[in-house]
């Protein structure tokens, strides 16, 4: 099984190139930020919870988060791998998921970190902002998403650098040329475990 996170800061595609890949390849698209809009479109109390948190532009709680992910993740089966979208989002997180996997002889043997410059960045949030109808992709709000993401979410960038997963793709350009930076850095990924 092969299992991967695309990660990186609001606005930079993460959301669309996840959707790329299960459907080049496959694999099960496994994204909190949907999971949670799920638990809050159902209107219980849980999901009240967590719109005090989504709304504002914070991380949810890591109990809650997790709760979610395990639950909805260990219910499916036969995907030849995971794509993780949004988790995760703090190094406790990364830790965690590492942890879990190893326990299940799991690994996720790919993180692609997709780059955009600050300014292409801020553009593609002015414009999301004016066009998505999420709550939380309001100008104040996603100023908050950004900041959270470089004070909480980068640092997971050093974790795996540091044990040698992370590549880093290009996402200037369009939606068809980041895709293909993606899948080559999959297909090299994946030739490259199946020498050892
Ligand atoms: P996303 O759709 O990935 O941009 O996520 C939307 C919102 O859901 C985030 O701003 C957070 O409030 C919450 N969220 C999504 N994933 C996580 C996570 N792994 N940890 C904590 N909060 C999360």
């Amino acid at each position: 099984m092969f299992n991967m996170v695309i990660f990186g800061p609001p606005g930079c595609g993460k959301g669309t190139q996840s959707k790329r890949v299960i459907d080049h390849y496959d694999f099960l698209h496994l994204s909190t930020g949907d999971l949670l809009r799920k638990e809050v479109a159902s209107g219980s109390a849980m999901g009240e919870l967590l719109s005090k948190f989504m709304d504002r532009g914070l991380l949810v709680p890591d109990s809650i988060v997790l709760r979610e992910l395990f639950r909805y993740a260990l219910a499916q089966q036969n995907y030849p791998g995971i794509v993780f979208d949004g988790f995760p989002r703090n190094l406790y997180q990364a830790q965690l998921l590492d942890r879990v996997f190893y326990k299940r002889e799991l690994r996720i043997g790919l993180v692609i970190s997709i780059e955009v410059e600050e300014e292409e960045l801020e553009k593609r949030v002015i414009q999301r902002s004016l066009d998505s109808g999420r709550s939380d992709d309001v100008p104040d709000v996603m100023h908050n998403r950004l900041l959270v993401y470089w004070s909480q979410t980068s640092p997971v960038i050093k974790y795996y650098k540091r044990c040698k997963r992370l590549v880093t793709v290009n996402g200037m350009g369009s939606v068809d040329e980041v895709s293909s930076r993606i899948f080559e850095a999959i297909d090299n990924k994946m030739a490259q475990i199946k020498k050892i």
